[in-house]
C-alpha cells in the first residue's frame, strides 16, 4: 500500500505537533499512523486513496457508522446552520436529556459536558461532594480519560501515578484493585469502608482486553458499596448505548448504579460526555448543589441534536439487532479461525464489540464446538471460561510483538483497520455489511 501522502502529513504534524497528534494513541500505529480523507459507511479511505474496513470507529461513538442517515444528517446541518451555540439553553438539551432519563434505568437527571474524561471528573467531585469522602476505589486496567484521579496504578496499598505530572499526593486518594476479585475490594472497604466516596468502573473493561465481570459481581459491587455508604459509579463511556441496547449495559447486567458517565455515542460523533443518575445525587451539581460544575460548550446544541437523531434513529430502526448480529458473526466466525489456525488466541466481546487476545492456550477445536453464542458472561460452564481474561493481569501476559506483526504486518496491509494498540476493543456499526465481516474474516485467516 502506497502512503506516500499520510507519510508527509505525518512529517508536518510531527514539527508542530506532540508525536504529531492530539490525542496519544493515534500515534501507536508503526511506523506513523494512516490520515484520514473520509469515512463511507463501514469504511474508511486514507489521504493515499487506500479504502478500509473500519472496526475502530472513532474509538465507539460512531454506531450508525459514517454514512449518516438522511434525518440525521439534517438535522445536524440544520442546528449547525442555526449558529454553532450560544452559552445559553435550547430545547435539544432537554429532549437528549429526557430521552436518556427515559431508557436508563438508572437515570434520574442528568449533566452534559464534552467528553468522556469530563464527565469521570465530574462524577468523581460529585461523588466526593456527596459523601464528604476523599478515596476512590478503581479497578486495574479500567480507563476512565486522561484525569488525575484515575492515571493511578499499583495496587491499594501502593498507588502511584501512572503519568508524569500527578502528585503522588493525588494518587494516594485512588485505590486500584483487581476486576473480578470481590476479596480485594472486601478487604479495601474492611481498611478504609468510611473514607470510600465511590467505586468507579466499567461494566465491562473495554480498554484493556475486553474483560467481562464474572456473574454475580456488580450484584456484590452493590451491595457492598450500599453496605459501607458509598457511591457505586459505572463508566458507560463506552457500553454505554452499545451493550444492552438503549438500556445500557447496566439494564444488561441488571444492576442499578447510583451514577453513569456517559460519552461516545449520546453525542452522536460530536464531543461529549454526560453524568447521570439520582435526583437527589446529580442535584449536587451547582448551581442546584455545592458542586461547581460548568462549561462553555456544555450541553453543545450540535452534539445534543446528534446524540438526540441518532438515538431516536437506533430506538426507531433494526440498529442494534444489525450490529449485534454481525459482532456475533465476526466473533463466531473468529473462534473458528482461532480454534484451526492459531489456538493460542481468545475472542473476547459482547454486542458490537469484539478483540482477539493472546492467552497462549485455548479450549482446543472439540470444546469449541458446543461454544456459547449469546455474548461472554464469564459463565463457568462454557468452554472459553478457563481462557477468558478475568482481570488485567490475564491481559497484560498478552504478546506485544506477535500482536504487532499481526496489526501492522497483515490485517492493515489487507484494509483491516483495527484498533490502534491490542487492549482497546473494536467495533461494529450499522453502516457495516456480512460482506465486510467476510472479508475481515479473510483477512483475519490469511494473518494467523
Ligand atoms: N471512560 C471510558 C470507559 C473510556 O473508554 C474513555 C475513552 N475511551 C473515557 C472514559 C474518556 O473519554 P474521552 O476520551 O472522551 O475523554
Amino acid at each position: 500500500m502506497n502512503h506516500d501522502r499520510s507519510r508527509a502529513l505525518y512529517d508536518r504534524a510531527l514539527s508542530v505537533m506532540p508525536g504529531g497528534v492530539n490525542s496519544a494513541v493515534r500515534a501507536a500505529i508503526e511506523p506513523y499512523p494512516f490520515f484520514v480523507e473520509k469515512g463511507e459507511a463501514g469504511h474508511v479511505v486514507d489521504a493515499d486513496g487506500n479504502r478500509y474496513v473500519d472496526w475502530v470507529m472513532g474509538l465507539g461513538p460512531l454506531l450508525l457508522g459514517h454514512d449518516l442517515p438522511d434525518e440525521v444528517g439534517a438535522a445536524i446541518q440544520r442546528r449547525a446552520s442555526e449558529g454553532p451555540m450560544y452559552g445559553t439553553p435550547t430545547e435539544v438539551e432537554v429532549e437528549l436529556a429526557e430521552f436518556v432519563a427515559r431508557h436508563v434505568p438508572s437515570v434520574e437527571k442528568i449533566r452534559f459536558v464534552n467528553s468522556g474524561t469530563e464527565a469521570t471528573v465530574s462524577a468523581v467531585r460529585l461523588a466526593r461532594g456527596h459523601t464528604g469522602r476523599n478515596k476512590i476505589v478503581v479497578m486495574q486496567g479500567g480507563y476512565h480519560g486522561a484525569q488525575e484521579s484515575t492515571l493511578v496504578e499499583g495496587d491499594a496499598a501502593q498507588p502511584r501515578p501512572s503519568s508524569a505530572g500527578i502528585p503522588q499526593s493525588f494518587a494516594e486518594h485512588t485505590l486500584p484493585v483487581p476486576f473480578n476479585d470481590e476479596a480485594a475490594i472486601r478487604e479495601v472497604f474492611e481498611a478504609h469502608g468510611d473514607e470510600i466516596a465511590c467505586v468507579l468502573v466499567e461494566p465491562i473493561l473495554a480498554n484493556y482486553g475486553i474483560v467481562h465481570p464474572e456473574e454475580g459481581y456488580h450484584e456484590f459491587l452493590r451491595e457492598i458499596t450500599e453496605e459501607y455508604g458509598s457511591l457505586l459509579v459505572f463508566d458507560e463511556v463506552i457500553t454505554g448505548f452499545r451493550v444492552g441496547g438503549l438500556g445500557c449495559a447496566q439494564s444488561e447486567f441488571g444492576v442499578t448504579p447510583d451514577l453513569t458517565t456517559f460519552g461516545k455515542i449520546v453525542g452522536g460523533g460530536f464531543p461529549v460526555g454526560a453524568i447521570g443518575g439520582r435526583a437527589e445525587i446529580i442535584e449536587g451539581f451547582a448551581p442546584a448543589g455545592d458542586v461547581f460544575q460548568a462549561g462553555t460548550f456544555s450541553g453543545h446544541p450540535v452534539t445534543m441534536a446528534a446524540g438526540l437523531e441518532t438515538l431516536q434513529y437506533a430506538a426507531e430502526n433494526d440498529v442494534y439487532d444489525h450490529v449485534d448480529g454481525l459482532g456475533e458473526r465476526l466473533r463466531a466466525g473468529l473462534t473458528d479461525i482461532v480454534a484451526d489456525r492459531a489456538p493460542e488466541y481468545t475472542v473476547a466481546g459482547t454486542a458490537s464489540m469484539f478483540k482477539l487476545i493472546f492467552t497462549r492456550e485455548g479450549p482446543g477445536r472439540d470444546a469449541l464446538e458446543e461454544q456459547c453464542s449469546a455474548g461472554c458472561r464469564q459463565e463457568p460452564t462454557c468452554p472459553r471460561y478457563d481462557f477468558c481474561p478475568k482481570n488485567a493481569g490475564d491481559v497484560k501476559a498478552a504478546e506485544t510483538d506477535r500482536w504487532r506483526r499481526i496489526f501492522w504486518g497483515q490485517m492493515e496491509d489487507q484494509g483491516i483497520f483495527l484498533s490502534q494498540n491490542q487492549f482497546e476493543s473494536q467495533f461494529v456499526s450499522y453502516g457495516h455489511t456480512e460482506a465486510d465481516v467476510e472479508e475481515t474474516l479473510e483477512a483475519y485467516k490469511e494473518a494467523l
